[in-house]
């Protein structure tokens, strides 16, 4: 009764699942049938019944049907067919020896008990019979992996089970036995063991709880020592069979049992080597599997069976650190929703022909998204194992070849591309210009445009290449925010680059991008710690029929270069003639050079008068070329060729040397012409060489003249340039002893604050300003301005380009002293200019009758003439 409580108790217990909590109640309700049958009995003596079946034998027997189900309900189910079948075998050794020996030992006799009624047979049987059921529950229990939850009090119920068996087998049914308990107890104290065991069962179970113990977590296949129990089992049968045979013994009989005996003793251990040949072999397959998983796991490839609609069936454990996927996640899902859009219906195709050649192997690459949400380009393998039916499927050997992938696209983009820029390289911007001029589908204007950096090389010079470079990747940049995005952008090579542009309304939108890039070069490009201003120079050539792309690309090149020579900064369209200019170019630069050896130069000059003296005070040396086929060559048409030759130095040397060796002959041969200046133009190259200030002493000193009678014209963009080194350079030159004239002044930019601290001594007023004088309503006013500043910087002003007797009384108003002009005197050879100097100069030409018609005086003629 105690123990039945116990059991009722753990069933009630809240926390446990719901099939243990049934299996402790039917536990309970087993148990409380031994005390309820006692009372049934003591009531039916107490009522002076006749001893038979009754009540009491039905409760008593119930309690068999309800162990027996208590018992399996604690027990966990077989997991595989050949569990349950090896138990089955091992149980159904135990039940039979079992059965046997209930048979010989109690059932047989109760059979063969005379004047019993059948239904008293039946209630003796009934109880045997419910043992052999407890013998099934109580081996399987102990002999099956136990659930783990209930392991020792299910052990504790199953050893109750064999031991109410064991007393029952060996002191037979309690109405059997003679004489009673009194008479043999044992069976009864045998017996009542078993409430202790479910006691003890049940309070086990209700401590732990329904977790498994902490200890018996860990995989604990059986009972220790149970294993023997079929063996015992067979024992026994043996034994069984011997004590059955001991009556009819002889000789043949026991050699008979003997052989029986060792045949299954033979039949044993063949079993036992069997099951440690299977051990062995479980072992060592054990061992392989765990090598094989450690190799797909570890893997840099990811292994993958899809099926032919591409359901992912398997995918290896190494996905998750290739391609940062759960393997789990992906199993059961489609291959194809992995994959970028546009590779799917190549990946399906293929696919299902690998799926139509069994056994085939072959490869295939597309752009796989992993974990992360990018895409990777990978590299799969596919072996089709459709037929092998272990797979059943294509087996994919998948791995991530996005490095290789990137490093291809990184060739091929460095094959097409210009690597510094990003740009298009020669190579591409030719192939493309060369499709676009094949495009017969064409509308509109296609242009081609070449661009020159105009200071590239002073900017490489001066910062380094490093600044170099980045000047031609703000380059690029510029010109890509100044084109459409359909314009090809292209850098050549070095600080050229070309547009190509096409599909334009006219030729207007062409010089409209040209305009819009000169813009956006001519802004300074800050370079490291300072700002340069580089600019560019851009040609430009239409595309017309029959123009290859290396026609247009030459012309676009010529058109630069003419544009270059125009001026820097600016743009020019390509015309047919400018091949020929270009090759005069050449021709001209050729021949200058020659020019220099064989001193084909000579100096004209031209008188600077005195307004108020009326007496030529100096003459400005002006330089022409006696070119052998061309004639006498005025600078315009070769000072920029000599430049661009880097000649500009060499011949402005000898100018120099010329000039001043001139001046002091004429000292020599013209005591009178003591007072006269000479006037040398320098160019802005020759006046920042490093041996300027050196030759210049040279000159003076070789000629001996004095230092005042020499003045150097510098244009005013030339002394602006590098205002630090200028200021620094003039006042070397100053300390020489000569003069120096702003020439041109008033073209350029000039900052008067510079002007102030610069050393000058004369400005050159402009022709366009003398010009502008009769012209314009106020065009006296910018002339008198400059002529006041001098003033007040204590400069001369010297008027450029007279003309007109007109101008003559405007520049005296103006209170300007000096003149040039052809009014005067052209350029002259040394010797005209040494007569005209002397002659003085015609008074009407300052006080004629009226300004008013006169256009040239007589004098002017005359000497004209000379200076042809
Ligand atoms: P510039 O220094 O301003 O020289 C004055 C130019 O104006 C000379 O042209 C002269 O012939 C011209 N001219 C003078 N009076 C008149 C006039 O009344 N009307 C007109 N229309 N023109 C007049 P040229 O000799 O052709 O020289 C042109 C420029 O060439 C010079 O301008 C000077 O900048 C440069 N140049 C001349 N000789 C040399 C030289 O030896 N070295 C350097 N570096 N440059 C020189
Ligand atoms: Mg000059
Ligand atoms: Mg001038």
């Amino acid at each position: 009764a105690v123990a039945a409580v116990a059991a009722l108790a753990t069933s009630r217990m809240r926390d446990f699942a719901p099939r243990f909590r049934r299996a402790w109640l039917l536990a309970g309700l087993a148990f409380s049938c031994y005390p309820l049958g006692a009372g049934f009995e003591v009531a039916a003596s107490v009522a002076g019944r006749a001893p038979g079946p009754d009540w009491s034998d039905a409760v008593t027997l119930a309690f068999y049907p309800l162990f027996f189900a208590g018992l399996t309900s604690l027990s966990s189910a077989p997991r595989t067919r050949y569990e349950s079948a090896r138990l089955g075998l091992d149980v159904g050794m135990i039940v039979l020896t079992g059965a046997s020996f209930l048979w010989h030992g109690v059932i047989a006799p109760i059979l063969t008990t005379p004047g019993t009624s059948d239904l008293e047979t039946l209630v003796r049987i009934a109880q045997p019979v419910g043992n052999l059921g407890l013998l099934f529950a109580s081996s399987s229990a102990l002999l099956h992996r136990p659930n783990p939850s209930s392991r020792r009090p299910l052990g504790l119920l199953a050893i109750s089970g064999l031991l109410l068996f064991v007393s029952d087998l060996l002191f037979g049914p309690a109405p059997l036995r003679q004489g009673g308990v009194e008479a043999n107890p044992w069976p009864e104290v045998a017996a009542s063991g078993a409430p202790l065991l479910w006691l003890l069962a049940a309070q086990w179970q209700r401590f732990q709880g329904s977790e498994p113990a902490p200890a018996q977590r860990r995989h604990e296949p059986h009972y220790a020592g149970v294993g023997m129990l079929p063996s015992l089992a067979l024992a026994a049968g043996f034994a069984m069979l011997v004590h059955v045979a001991a009556p009819h013994w002889s000789l043949e009989l026991g050699v008979e049992i003997a052989t029986l005996f060792l045949i299954t003793a033979v039949v044993i251990v063949r079993q036992v080597l069997a099951v440690r040949e299977t051990e062995h072999l479980l072992a060592e397959r054990a061992v392989r599997e765990a090598r094989f998983r450690s190799m797909v796991q570890h893997s840099s490839d990811v292994i993958a069976i899809v099926d032919r609609r591409g359901t992912l069936r398997f995918v290896s454990p190494s996905v998750s650190r290739v391609f940062r996927w759960q393997p789990d996640a992906l199993v059961g899902t489609n291959l194809f929703a992995l994959l970028h859009p546009d590779d799917v219906a190549s990946a399906r195709a293929f696919l299902r022909t690998m799926a139509q050649q069994p056994g085939e192997t072959d490869a295939f690459t597309c752009r796989l998204r992993d974990g992360d949400g990018a895409w990777r380009h990978v590299e799969s393998a596919c072996t089709s194992l459709i037929e092998d039916p272990t797979v059943e499927g294509l087996v994919l050997n998948t791995r991530d070849v996005s490095d290789r992938a990137r490093l291809e696209a990184e060739l091929t983009r460095r094959a097409f591309n210009d690597p510094l820029t990003g740009l298009a390289n020669r190579s591409r911007f030719h192939a493309m210009t060369e499709q676009a001029l094949r495009r017969n589908t064409r509308t509109g204007v296609t242009a081609l445009l070449y661009l020159d950096l105009d200071n590239f090389k002073t900017v490489n010079d001066t910062l380094g290449h490093q600044h170099g470079d980045h000047l031609l990747v703000e380059v690029a940049a510029r010109l890509l925010n100044a084109t459409r995005g359909c314009d090809t952008v292209s850098r050549l090579g070095g600080d050229e680059f070309a547009v190509l542009l096409e599909d334009l309304r006219d030729r207007d939108d062409v010089t409209v991008v040209a305009d819009r890039i000169a813009g956006a070069m001519a802004r300074p490009f800050h370079l490291g710690p300072a700002e340069f201003l580089v600019g560019a120079s851009i040609g430009i050539a239409f595309e017309h029929d029959g123009l290859s792309a290396d026609d247009l690309l030459r012309d676009a090149d010529v058109a630069m270069y003419v544009a270059k020579r125009q001026g820097k900064g600016r743009w020019a369209v390509f015309q047919p003639e400018m091949h020929r200019q270009l090759r005069d170019t050449v021709q001209l630069e050729a021949d200058l050079r020659g020019a220099v050896e064989r001193d084909e130069f000579l100096l004209l000059f031209q008188p600077v008068v005195n307004l108020v003296t009326r007496r030529v005070v100096g003459g400005e040396a002006l330089l022409r070329w006696r070119h052998p086929t061309r004639g006498l060559l005025l600078p315009e048409a070769f000072i920029g060729v000599a430049r661009d030759a880097g000649l500009l130095e060499p011949i402005g040397r000898s100018v120099l040397l010329r000039a001043t060796d001139q001046l002091a002959r004429w000292r020599r041969e013209h005591p009178e012409m003591a007072g006269i200046s000479v006037a040398v133009n320098i160019g802005g190259r020759h006046f920042q060489s490093q041996w300027f200030v050196q030759e210049v002493a040279a000159a003076l000193a070789a000629s001996r003249i004095p230092p005042e009678r020499l003045v150097l014209e510098i244009t005013e963009d030339d002394i602006m340039r590098d205002t630090t080194a200028t200021l620094e350079r003039l006042t070397a030159l100053k300390a020489l002893g000569l003069r120096v004239a702003i020439d041109d002044f008033g073209t350029g930019y000039s900052s008067l604050a510079y002007l102030q601290r610069f050393p000058v001594d004369i400005l050159k007023i402009d022709k366009s300003f003398i010009d502008q004088m009769t012209f314009e309503d106020h065009g006296q006013a910018l002339a008198r301005m400059i002529v006041a500043l001098g003033q007040t910087l204590g400069m001369r002003t010297v008027a450029e380009g007279v003309e007109q007797p007109a101008h003559l009384g405007m520049l005296r108003d103006m209170d300007c002293q000096y003149a040039q002009g052809y009014l005067f005197a052209p350029p002259l050879p040394p010797e005209a200019f040494a007569r005209y100097a002397l002659a003085g100069l015609n008074d009407d030409l300052f006080d004629p009758p009226s300004f008013a018609g006169v256009t040239a005086g007589p004098a002017l003629r005359v000497v004209h003439g000379a200076a042809a």
